[in-house]
């Protein structure tokens, strides 16, 4: 049986799309219309969306304003700061107040400075910086510099004007120290951002030519360095009169030290040296080592072990942070650790124990140079630990007078070599000094016969109040019965 498949065909339909119906004269939904008609017909509400629009268009202005001058200062104005932390800072004020004092004397070779305007003095916010100087007869001056204070401060330096902000912070001090975080902020246009260098280095130059042929004393101010007083004037190394050949040891092992830095470095050793300078007070230890440190151009960094508030912690980092070409001075080091834990007439015991001071000096084998001075009256008292070689590789004594020590600090004295002619309190030509001081090398050698010394400072105390003759004649009553150490 046949199946036919049949289709059937289904014509399309179509269906008729009627337009949708035009509403005319719509009527609106009630609540639209009178929302629409509040809003037109309420003056008030018209008067707030007005001042809507112009609060927006002066915020919008502002922003534009502010992103502007933004804009405009990062594109014209440059600005340095300079933290407190940081040696600048200190530069900089001081060469600030330079600029407002009275013009540098012709042969202070910065000649530069007179083209700053000294403008900033004519601001509201300074501050006072008093400075001592001492003289070379021992007598002082005070000196007080204008330093700018905090606030903002407007100067001129070679024609470009520059603001000066100090800034300081209230709320949060440096950790050890307890000084305030400052800051400087210098700002110029961007044109004229080469001047900070060249200031900056002005400010340098000044701060090293203040210290130039000085000697420069630092002391640890919780766990930073800071110089101590202004640099003094170097003394002369032939001024400290030790014992034959005492002083030439001392120097050039030293130097020899200095040169032999690649040598430690190819041996992994350590690079430093101790040395150990003992003998009864007033022999010269404490002035022959700032003479030898200002002869080799060092400064000096005292460290006091019994200080308050000394850790362990804080005498490691302070000997990591030794400043460069300084030589670290630990006077009276028998006195620390004399009973391990030192308590002072308050209570209040030294933190520093004896295991983390031998611990410091041990170091980290740093490739950093470290020369340790170190000074006793009492060799005697030292712990064997502490003078064993590595921690201290030479031990000098420095003893009371010997005949010729008296002899050559006698005839440096009354020759005016030492404090210079200012002070010279008789004169008596050259011959009669040269026979007065063989007369107190004899009074010398026969005193030491029987066991009777001077100390150097003894002698130099007596020929400071009197006359070659006196002295002479005075020195005996000075001699005191010390043995021989
Ligand atoms: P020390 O450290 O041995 O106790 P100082 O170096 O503090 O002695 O000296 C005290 C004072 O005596 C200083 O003013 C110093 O000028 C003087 N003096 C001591 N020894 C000498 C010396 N050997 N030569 C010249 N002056 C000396």
């Amino acid at each position: 049986m046949k199946t036919h498949l049949v289709t059937a065909e289904i014509p399309p339909t179509s269906i008729p799309v009627t337009p949708p119906p035009v509403v005319q004269n719509a009527i609106p939904p009630p609540e639209t219309s009178f929302v629409s008609a509040f809003i037109s017909d309420n003056p008030y509400f018209q008067a707030g969306f007005g001042l809507m629009g112009v609060g927006v268009g002066l915020t919008a202005l502002r922003q534009g304003v502010v992103i502007g001058s933004t804009v405009l200062r990062r594109r014209m104005l440059v600005t340095l700061e300079i933290n407190n932390k940081d040696r600048a800072y200190e530069w900089f004020l001081a060469w600030m107040s330079q600029q407002a004092s009275a013009a540098p004397p012709a042969s202070s070779g910065i000649k530069k400075l007179a083209s700053v305007s000294r403008s900033w003095t004519r601001s509201h916010q300074l501050s006072v910086e008093t400075a001592v100087e001492q003289r070379k007869n021992g007598s002082s001056s005070v000196l007080f510099k204008l330093v700018a204070g905090p606030g903002t401060h407007w100067f001129k330096y070679r024609g470009a004007w520059m603001q000066v902000k100090r800034e300081r912070e209230t709320r949060s001090m440096q950790l050890m120290s307890g000084i305030p975080w400052e800051t400087v902020t210098l700002t110029t246009l961007s044109r004229d951002r080469t001047l900070f260098p060249e200031l900056l280095s002005e400010a340098r130059d000044l701060a090293m030519q203040g210290q130039e042929g000085k000697l420069v004393i630092h002391t640890a101010w919780g766990t930073e360095w800071r110089p101590f007083g202004q640099p003094r004037r170097k003394r002369p190394l032939h001024s400290v009169v030790l014992n034959d050949g005492v002083s030439k040891q001392v120097r050039d092992d030293v130097q020899a030290f200095l040169l032999r830095r690649q040598w430690y470095a190819d041996r992994g050793i350590p690079y430093r040296r101790g040395y150990l300078l003992y003998g009864p007070p007033g022999s010269g230890k404490t002035s022959y080592i700032q003479a030898l440190a200002g002869a080799l151009s060092y400064d000096i960094c005292v460290l006091n072990l019994s200080e308050r508030g000394l850790t362990d912690d804080k005498l490691n980092h302070l000997l990591s942070n030794v400043p460069e070409r300084s030589f670290v001075l630990i006077e009276d080091v028998d006195a620390a650790f004399n009973k391990r834990v030192k308590t002072s007439e308050d209570g209040y015991q030294s933190a520093v124990t004896f295991s983390g001071f031998l611990n410091v000096l041990d170091g980290v084998a740093s490739g950093e140079e470290r020369v340790i001075f170190m000074t006793t009256n009492h060799i005697e008292r030292l712990d064997p630990a502490l003078i064993r070689p590595g921690r201290v590789d030479l031990t000098v004594l420095i003893d009371d007078a010997t005949p010729s020590q008296a002899f050559t600090l006698f005839t440096q004295f009354y020759r005016g070599e030492i404090l210079g002619d200012d002070v010279r309190q008789d004169v008596v030509s050259d011959g009669e000094v040269q026979r007065l001081g063989k007369m107190l090398e004899h009074i010398v050698e026969a005193e030491m016969k029987v066991g009777r010394r001077v100390s150097m400072a003894a002698l130099q105390g007596l020929f400071i109040r009197s006359g070659p003759k006196e002295a002479l004649e005075g020195c005996r009553d000075l001699f005191v019965s010390r043995r021989t150490v």
